[in-house]
């Protein structure tokens, strides 16, 4: 070995460091890549930090050289106990245990006429007792009724056109491309924590795509402490004092929940799906990877988690990472960390769960999305950013995906109604423990949570409420008490809520908005086709797919997102066909036909209104939003398709997937909750509301 002094050593240890860091900003590429490269410098770092050590130990070393081993003893036990003494006899001031907090307990889509139902019939007490002893009534949600949108009005006090979101989906100015609505990740500005100290590392930054400050913020920037959990649209998270982020946080692909199979059979991808069809070998054995993010290094090849599987008695084994576990058939496993190796040393991690769909011989292995974990967090997902890790010291590993609840899967019918149940049981379980843990604490004047488990079951099992879904005589004893079960729960989760609560809390209970049945697809770029507004190039008709033989020269108007439909407007679109000043007559044209478009099997209404955005979107945050806003009447909503720019041949088609219930119809006929602990507070009349309700809740407490 060369003869390296300690000066030389940190030198070339910083040297290497820099490299590294250099590197990172160049070769980031996902979410995954990034977060890689960092860990691999932890391997630089520990150099450093060792010889740091050393560099701070070298002034006690020679203290011991020169006054030998009692002296240098006594010269540094001394003043160290000195310091102790001052420090143990110095009064400490306990924090004080913060009393009369405002207390926010969300349930998305809770629907009023539901509550009422299972209020009347004695299914939901705690619900009763509160509107009883407080207020209740319905809370209308925003134009439209999507809870990105609801919940963004919730935070900010204002409604769209001024937080900037619109829909799920959002449009980019410059192309035809829908692209996810809520946040974005424009490359990276990862930081290192070292001595307390955040090294940045250069890069871009991850968005929230919401505009105005939320009511959080209002309270942080006036004192006060807030600790908001899971509330969606809180990626990356607000600096408050405690914060896990909800919808937005993408796994670790970078995606919104790209979940794995791995079948002996053959089955096609999806947007949210990656196969891998497995070969056994003749005794069962299958070698195979899960796939990860990108690999920086390699253009267009993922990283890979190796792992086996092999048949067991009841099932399978699986080996990963010498991690051996069986699995029965339908059973879900704990959380299993994986990691993604490149070069040998630099690695990135996740969490995952295995479901044994079937067993061999046509096995089918469901693995989850790859969720970031909350001890390593390859992206920021808490405030402070160690906040996940206490999160999961106290409760136990937990779910960490904005959207983790398996809706798609089960939409696809990759996993079963039980399958899925599960994992609502899972992660009410996990947020009912960070909140209940929340409440306990007592140290924030301000507590907010949102429960989502209420939207996912009534999405998923509305075909069990509704007696005229196409589902409903398909439909097994679990599905139809599917959305009643999760609403009692709901009920459990505030009765336990409020056995925590002391005299002087208020409490707020609220939803987004509520629900209905969604019977049929409504397929809009086909009625703007056969209008004339969407055309297609000679010898093309339209497919599912993304404005697949549009002829942009002659489209003036297409339907892109839940709700919305745009103008192909000159100068804004990419292959612009419309004028700026025939756009208003446009759309009145449309509206009107529109407005009284009917079922062609029913005659029923499918449309109760078109809103021009000009009409009700004040505010300056409307680049993005739709021309139109579509308001559908009950039991229809726009098809999958249309949602990404598909145009099949029918105009409505009866919907047979599982995915049987939802709000993005006029906003109007799907208003939340408002549930208070308080006699009704006037002028709280819809969601954005309710943040100067809670900041006048506030107020009077610092008044106090
Ligand atoms: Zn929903």
């Amino acid at each position: 070995m060369p003869n390296f002094s300690k000066a030389q050593f940190v030198r070339s240890a910083l040297a290497l460091f820099l490299v590294f860091v250099t590197i990172v900003s160049e070769a980031y590429i996902g979410p995954g890549a990034g977060i890689s490269f960092l860990q691999g410098l932890w391997v630089a770092l520990v150099g450093i930090i060792l010889s740091l050590v050393a560099i701070v130990l070298l002034p006690f070393k020679l203290l011991l050289r020169q006054f030998g081993v009692k002296k240098a003893a006594l010269m540094l036990i001394a003043p160290a106990a000195m310091v102790w003494l001052i420090y143990a006899y110095t009064p400490q001031s306990t924090p004080d245990e913060v009393s009369g907090r405002t207390i926010v307990l969300g349930f998305d889509g809770m629907d009023p006429q539901l509550v009422q139902r299972w209020m009347d019939d004695g299914l939901m007490p705690n619900f009763a007792r509160l509107a009883e002893s407080g207020s209740f009534q319905s809370l209308a949600t925003t134009n439209p009724a999507q809870s990105p949108v609801a919940w963004s009005s919730f935070a900010t006090g204002t409604g769209p056109g001024e937080h900037g979101i619109f829909d799920f989906l959002r449009r980019s100015t410059d192309s035809y491309v829908p692209d996810f609505s809520i946040s974005e990740t424009q490359a990276t500005k990862y930081t290192i924590d070292m001595f307390g100290y955040k090294i940045p590392t250069e890069g871009g930054d991850i968005v929230n795509r919401r505009i105005g400050e939320p009511f959080w913020m209002t309270a942080e920037n006036t004192g006060l402490n807030a600790t908001i959990l899971r509330v969606p649209v809180t990626y990356p998270p607000d600096p408050v004092f405690h914060m896990l982020s909800g919808m937005g946080v993408p796994d670790l692909l970078g995606s919104q929940g790209t979940y794995s199979i791995f079948t002996t059979q053959r089955l096609d991808a999806t947007g949210n799906r990656r196969i891998t069809r497995v070969i056994p070998n003749e005794k069962g054995l299958i070698e195979t990877a899960l796939g990860g993010p990108d690999d920086p290094f390699a253009n267009g090849q993922s990283l890979a988690q190796p792992f086996t599987i092999k048949p067991a008695p009841r099932g399978i084994e699986i080996n990963i990472n010498d991690n051996k576990f069986g699995l029965n058939q339908g059973q879900w496993s704990d959380w299993i960390g994986v990691h993604f190796e490149m070069m040998g040393y630099l690695r990135t991690s996740g969490l995952v769960r295995f479901l044994l769909v079937q067993s061999y011989p046509l096995l089918k292995l469901y693995v989850s999305p790859i969720h970031i974990d909350p001890y390593n967090p390859a992206i920021p997902i808490s405030s402070p950013p160690g906040y996940a890790a206490e999160l999961a010291d106290n409760i136990g590993l937990f779910h960490t995906i904005g959207m983790p609840e398996e809706s798609w899967s089960l939409n696809e019918e990759q996993i079963s109604d039980e399958a899925f149940l599960e994992v609502i049981q899972t992660t009410l379980a996990e947020r009912e423990a960070m909140w209940y843990a929340a409440l306990e604490e007592h140290n924030t004047e301000l507590v907010v949570a949102v429960f989502v488990q209420t939207d996912r079951v009534s999405h998923m099992f509305y075909r069990g409420l509704d007696e005229n879904h196409p589902l409903f005589d398909k439909t097994t004893k679990t599905v139809r008490g599917a959305v009643r079960w999760i609403y009692q729960e709901a009920d459990r989760v505030l009765g336990e809520t409020l056995k925590r609560l002391d005299p002087e809390d208020k409490l707020i209970v609220l939803s987004d908005h509520g629900f209905a049945p969604f019977r049929k697809a409504v397929h809009l770029n086909r009625w703007l086709a056969k209008a004339g507004y969407l055309a297609f190039k000679p010898g093309e008709k339209g497919t599912d797919s993304l404005f697949e033989g549009v002829d942009w020269s002659k489209t003036r108007a297409y339907a892109l997102g839940l709700n919305g439909i745009f103008i192909n407007q000159r100068g804004r679109e990419p292959s612009g066909s419309v004028a700026v000043l025939e756009t208003k007559a446009l759309k009145a044209k449309i509206v009107e036909q529109l407005t009284n478009i009917v079922d062609p099997e029913t005659g029923d209404s499918l449309i109760r209104e078109v809103y021009d955005r000009e009409d009700i979107y004040p505010g300056l945050a409307i680049a993005e939003a739709p021309d139109l806003v579509i308001g559908y009447e009950k039991n229809y909503r726009a098809s999958w398709q249309t949602t990404l720019g598909g145009t099949p041949q029918k105009l409505v088609e009866i919907n047979l997937q599982k995915w049987s219930g939802d709000h993005c119809i006029d906003p109007s006929l799907v208003p939340g909750v408002l549930f208070t602990s308080f006699p009704f507070p006037i002028g709280t009349e819809k969601i954005q509301d309710v943040p100067d309700l809670i900041l006048n809740l506030l107020e009077i407490q610092t008044n106090d």
